[in-house]
């Protein structure tokens, strides 16, 4: 294959690729020779190259260079390496400062280089989406060609000799091309100016030499923020408080330099107007970027509405302003169009979901990672990154101050803030004006034993949503569980059958069909269908017991059966039910909320969508329907996130001049993570938390890397998990680190089948994070330990199940 190798060509040197492909392609990059006379072969370049035996061209981002001197490495014959085919435009560059920190993401959680750029690359920019071509037609020739100089006569007469028939067409076209500048005129205008319908004409003045057709790209995505609605409210710029100005003032101070602060402030205290400050003291006093990452569900048009309402002008008063926004609901050209005005330097603060932390921003003077807590800053799939984590790398690699904001921090960055390790920053009232809401407990033991049926909301709760109703105000009703009943069996205890999914170690949730709610009464089993919550499967309601034959019985609950009632106990009230079974097309979401703030809805139900960051003064009361829905979870952090989930949905309460209330229901209300969520008592439940993990050995403590093996075939699986077992043991042996490091397992999973795969685990704890990497990577030189389809490695994992 003649210029697939250089040796036909000198090579200038030699550039490490990290190919965009699956898993099987090697670790950290392949080798490939740069031609001679190949400009543009720098760290962070998109090249093509060829891949595998059959030269496949693919594409890939060059992270390190050798000189021909050095040769293209160990191991590696100069005139066996292939070259590099083509460099990208400039267009798809990235920052050095990414190369090394995409690096760090591929060494860290164990995945392929090339699959970290995947994730750094959002799709639509990789697709050249919204790139529209288009043809311009210019004056070739300095401009010239008749234009300005002399008479149509001389110019028609010129063109005569250099042979071409001058048609009326002609005239027109060049008629219209008078008054054409420099940057030429698009083709489809000219030849409607011109009253021309084919191109033809065009082409003939362009095989003459007169004129030039190019194609131009053109970037072209308008986004609106929809920023106006809010910015009108928010615009304005509230007197910070004293413990404010004083997070303001110190976290201000460090700017310049690498930093993490944690501030921890309950709901309503005013982070952002912290994090808004921070920022325009940045652009004020440097010429440096910031990035926001929010939660992907907390990225309404309220908060970046507040961002652009604020920084709008920051920057060089472009008319979207300085703020880039980036996040899945934006279509492939947005984002394409948001990227490249961040990478341009067009924008100098970003706001965006997790991926966002990769942002191609050249000087990065402040990260701020809003609701620091949240779970999904983790990515679950390859890479399996967590974006917390990666901000605060990207913030030590570029001096940048890194501020994690939350109400409720992760037990990690409180201990990391504690030991001195953080800057710990506290807001601990709300700012002036927000009352603090009253919260109140409801037993549901007490509560059922007074009551007679079965009534998910309690009579206090259902008093507090008349009174709230009566008023004109709003509430918010959380329970997060989707569906009717969360299982079905056979009412008779000693058959004990339950309807189970056949593919996983879960049982079958029953769901209304089509969201109608109105024949649930008495006893009989109103219409609907049963579906598992893990892979989806979806089947018809058992009505009998194959087992027994006695009719079955729908236990548990589910916010359909919460919105049933609520029909039942608030006749005339506007209810509108939120959870992944309504909110199904992109938009949906701010449509409910965009009428919940508008009034037109008066009791929102939903599960943890309701609970993040938002900010409406018309909610009085918040009710939980069930506080102990993830208590229970075989994970850790059960605990951790049942706190968070009640502190966080009760602090959505009174955010208006009235003061709030807060009624949360529970089984168990003497459980801590319950009694302190409803006491307000974070630092109180974060010491007693970390006194049980440092009992258990567990994170923070320590640190946790899991290794999940799945396959249809149970003892294929087990092989693998043994093999695995075996290769992490061997690697803490090799590497001396018994006291330090330990393995458990194999072992299966809590989820021991999910879809028709079993799963079992081996995990690796270890006291630092230096250890927990020196094993893995042990493991993964000695023993090829990769993440494939049946092996899944995560490094610091949030979901154990
Ligand atoms: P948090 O993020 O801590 O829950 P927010 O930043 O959403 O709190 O602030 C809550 C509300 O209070 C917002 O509407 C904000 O504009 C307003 N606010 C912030 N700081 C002040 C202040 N110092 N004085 C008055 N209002 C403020
Ligand atoms: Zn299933
Ligand atoms: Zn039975």
């Amino acid at each position: 294959m003649a210029g697939l190798f250089v040796d036909d060509r000198p090579a200038a040197g030699y550039a490490r690729v990290a190919v965009e492909q699956g898993v099987d392609v090697a670790g950290d990059g392949l080798t490939y020779a740069v031609p001679a006379g190949m400009a543009g072969v720098v760290v962070g370049a998109r090249v093509a190259v060829p891949l595998g035996r059959g030269n496949k061209p693919a594409s890939g981002y060059v992270v390190g260079l050798r000189s021909v001197e050095d040769g293209p490495g160990e191991g590696l014959e100069p005139a066996r390496v292939k070259a590099v085919l083509s460099v990208d435009g400039d267009g798809l560059t990235l920052p050095a400062e990414l190369i090394e920190l995409a690096k760090w993401v591929a060494g860290y959680y164990a995945c392929p280089l090339g699959m970290v750029f995947a994730s750094v690359l959002p799709g639509g920019v990789k697709r050249g989406a919204g790139l529209a071509k288009k043809k311009v037609v210019r004056w070739k020739g300095g401009g010239e060609g008749g234009r300005g100089e002399g008479s149509e006569g001389r110019r028609e007469e010129a063109l005569r000799e250099a042979g071409l028939r001058v048609t009326k067409q002609v005239r027109a076209v060049l008629a219209a091309m008078t008054g054409a500048n420099e940057d030429g005129v698009e083709l489809g205008a000219l030849l409607t100016a011109a009253g021309v319908r084919s191109a033809g004409p065009v082409e003939r003045l362009a095989e003459a030499g007169v004129v030039s057709i190019e194609t131009r790209v053109d970037l072209r995505a308008g986004l609106d923020v929809a920023a106006e609605r809010v910015a009108a409210r928010l615009s304005d710029r509230p007197t910070p408080s004293a413990d404010q100005a004083a997070a303001v003032a110190r976290i201000g101070d460090a700017l310049g330099a690498f930093g993490v602060h944690l501030l921890r402030g309950v709901t309503g205290s005013g982070k952002t107007e912290v994090y808004l400050r921070l920022i325009e003291r940045l652009l004020a006093e440097t010429e440096q970027g910031a990035i926001v990452l929010v939660p992907e569900i907390a990225l309404t048009p309220q908060t970046v509405g507040r961002f652009v309402a604020r920084l709008g002008q920051a920057g060089e008063g472009r008319a979207s302003g300085g703020v880039a926004v980036l996040h899945s609901g934006l279509t492939p050209a947005q984002r394409h169009a948001q990227w490249q005005r961040v990478r341009r330097g067009d924008a100098r603060v970003v706001v965006g979901a997790r991926s966002a932390v990769f942002a191609p921003m050249r000087d990065v003077g402040l990260i701020v990672v809003d609701e620091e807590h949240e779970s999904s800053y983790k990515q679950d799939q390859l890479p399996r990154y967590h974006a917390r984590d990666v901000a605060i790398k990207r913030g030590q690699m570029a001096g940048a101050a890194v501020v994690l904001g939350s109400a409720t921090p992760s037990l990690e960055s409180w201990h990391h803030a504690k030991s001195g390790r953080y800057g710990l920053f506290e807001l601990p009232r709300r700012v002036p004006g927000l009352n603090v809401p009253r919260v109140e407990v409801v037993d549901l033991v007490e509560e059922r034993r007074a009551q007679r049926g079965i009534h998910l909301i309690s009579q206090r709760l259902e008093h507090e949503l008349r009174t709230t109703l009566d008023k004109g105000k709003q509430s918010l009703v959380l329970l997060n569980r989707r569906g009717f009943a969360s299982w079905v069996a056979c009412p008779d205890h000693r058959c004990g059958w339950q309807m189970a999914c056949e593919r996983c170690d879960a049982m079958m949730v029953f769901h209304l069909r089509g969201g109608d709610a109105s024949n649930e009464n008495g006893r009989d089993v109103p219409r609907g269908y049963v579906r598992c919550h893990h892979c989806e499967a979806q089947r018809m309601l058992e009505q009998h017991c194959p087992v027994c034959g006695k009719r079955t019985t729908l236990f548990g609950l589910g916010t359909q059966r919460v919105e049933t009632e609520l029909a039942q106990k608030l006749p005339g009230a506007r209810v509108e039910r939120m959870d992944r079974d309504t909110m199904t097309r992109p938009g949906d979401y701010e449509r409910v909320l965009s009428r919940f703030e508008a009034g037109e809805i008066d009791v929102l139900l939903g599960t943890q969508m309701i609970a993040k960051g938002l900010d409406f003064p018309g909610v009085r009361l918040v009710g939980v329907i069930s506080a102990d829905t993830a208590i229970h979870l075989p994970d850790f952090r059960a605990a951790e996130r049942t706190f968070q989930l009640v502190s966080q949905v009760a602090g959505r309460a009174g955010r208006g001049s009235e003061p709030g209330v807060v009624i949360v229901q529970s089984f168990d209300p003497t459980v801590d993570a319950i009694a302190r969520a409803v006491a307000g008592d974070y630092a109180g439940f974060a010491e007693a938390e970390l006194a049980t993990r440092a009992e258990a050995g567990l994170p923070p403590w320590r640190r946790m890397a899991r290794v999940v093996l799945r396959d249809r075939d149970q003892a294929a699986c087990h092989r693998r998990a043994a093999a695995t077992a075996d290769a992490v043991q061997s690697a803490i042996d090799r590497e001396a680190a018994q006291q330090r490091a330990t393995m458990r397992g194999p072992m299966a999973c809590a989820m021991a089948r999910l879809a028709d795969h079993h799963r079992e685990q081996v995990v690796l704890l270890a006291d630092d994070a230096g250890t927990l990497q020196r094993v893995l990577t042990s493991a993964r030189n000695h023993d090829r330990l990769v993440s494939d389809a049946h092996t899944a490695i995560d490094v610091d994992p949030v979901a154990l199940l």
